[in-house]
């Protein structure tokens, strides 16, 4: 039998916020396939001499809202399929968030390990210049994913100016700030989901207060590290953390500022001095209020689902939680998963700050750039909240906040005449 591939996925979410939000048909039509998609071959000059020709791709799902907005992945499983589905992804991330974009993904088939320093620059401006006629600041602005960072978006920058012969600053986000990266970019993802869960604890945990609340991260890169120092600097106690190596406990609470030193120092937060050692299955049972997955996708499922006891769940990471173990949770134990394209929007948002200070030649302060992002979040997530009240709160909160996405995208698009 074969496998359920995830733009099959994507068209099903999709289906079921169409029934939910009781949206036209015609738009549903229009949103299940992507606007463009962008095959391209890169050869690459290697280090021995030879020429290797890798695989690319660039989906543009829609653009009703704005320019397309997404990032690239390097890695050997990227398919078109995979890149159409999280172009779609991307169009109700940015669609809920609020912002003026719309929604674009690429990738490249190959494994960014194996190349050395100067092939993955090779191939960096070779897939840049092959795109380059489809993007562009207010066409298409890519960003990083798995396998890319921020000196792939600056050989990225370097390339796609070098092909217009202009400065265009504003084509790619995430970029180091000495080239007109944000302030604050770095932290914005962990800030973001720090700033959902405490809203969430107030809307839906309302009798408690941050100090009487346990929280479990699982994953302590850069989400997982994040989320928890700016929860426990808004007095929340982060009893256990988690990365690929195993977990920490500690019923007192850890210091993740430290924990972030000893993790740097040994590469893994086990044997923090202060806390014991657990596995991340025990991590994710553990007997908290709040749980945080922040690693990987499918890690609450019909497995462990029966054994999960936090009241509030909240999405770091793309995907940990299957469809099945989330209407379990809701219908079963009364425990509310916050989703991940709401709670981890942090990243996008100040991307698309990035892209305003491009515009207008300006470097916001790292104050200035934390307020505002906490503000987006806000009103993203209160609508959130209204919507499932307006819903009557029978279904999970992924389904409302996907009937909002979808309906602000096909309401520009009625607009447009697309339909
Ligand atoms: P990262 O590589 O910095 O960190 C991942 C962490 O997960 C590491 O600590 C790693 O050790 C840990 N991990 C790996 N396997 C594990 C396992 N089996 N059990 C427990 N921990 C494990 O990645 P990141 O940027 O923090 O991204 C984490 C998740 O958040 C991903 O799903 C990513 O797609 C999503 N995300 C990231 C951003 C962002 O801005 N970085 C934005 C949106 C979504």
């Amino acid at each position: 039998m074969s496998e359920i591939t995830p733009y099959q996925i994507a068209i099903e979410q999709l289906e079921r916020a169409a029934r939910i939000a009781e949206i036209d048909p015609q738009a549903i039509e229009i949103l299940k396939h992507p606007q463009r998609v962008i095959r391209v071959s890169i050869p690459v000059r290697m280090d021995n001499g030879s020429i290797k020709v890798f695989t690319g791709y660039r989906s543009q799902h829609n653009n009703a809202l704005g320019p397309y907005k997404g990032g690239v992945r390097y890695h050997p499983n990227v398919t078109m399929d995979e890149v159409i589905a999280l172009s779609m992804w991307m169009t109700w991330k940015v669609s809920l968030a609020g912002l003026p974009l719309g929604g674009g993904k690429g990738g490249v088939a190959v494994n960014p390990k194996e190349l050395s320093k100067g092939e993955l620059e090779r191939l960096t401006r070779g897939y840049v210049r092959a795109i380059a006629p489809f993007i562009g600041p207010d066409v298409d602005v890519p960003a990083p994913d798995v396998g890319t960072d921020a000196q792939v978006m600056a050989w990225f920058l370097d390339e796609y100016e070098k092909v217009v012969r202009a400065t265009r600053k504003g084509v790619v986000t995430s970029k180091p700030v000495e080239l007109g990266g944000s302030l604050g970019r770095i932290y914005s993802t962990g800030y973001g989901v720090a700033v959902i869960t405490r809203e969430a604890v107030k809307e839906f945990l309302e009798e408690k207060s941050p100090e009487e609340l346990t929280v479990a991260i699982q994953g302590y890169g850069n989400v997982g590290s994040y989320t928890a120092i700016f929860l426990h600097e808004m007095g929340f106690k982060i009893v256990a953390v988690s990365d690929s190596k195993g977990g920490i406990y500690s019923k007192d609470g850890l210091d993740p500022k430290k924990v972030l030193e000893h993790k740097k120092k040994t590469r893994s937060v086990v044997g923090y001095k202060e806390a014991k050692t657990i596995t991340n299955k025990e991590l994710l049972e553990l007997d908290i209020d709040i749980l945080i997955p922040a690693a990987l996708e499918n890690v609450i499922t019909s497995e462990n689902m029966k054994n999960i006891k936090a009241k509030l769940i909240v999405e770091g990471a793309n995907g940990p939680t299957t469809p099945e173990a989330e209407e379990y949770l809701f219908k079963e134990k009364k425990s509310l998963v916050v989703p991940d394209f709401l709670a981890n929007a942090g990243g996008v948002i100040v991307s698309f700050f990035e892209q305003v200070q491009n515009w207008t030649w300006t470097q916001w302060s790292e104050d200035e750039v934390k307020r505002r992002l906490e503000a987006q979040m806000i009103t993203a997530f209160k609508k959130v909240v209204d919507e499932w009240n307006r819903l009557d709160k029978k279904v999970v909160l992924r389904d409302a906040a996907m009937s909002i996405a979808v309906r602000r995208v096909a309401d520009a698009m009625k607009l447009r005449g697309w339909y």
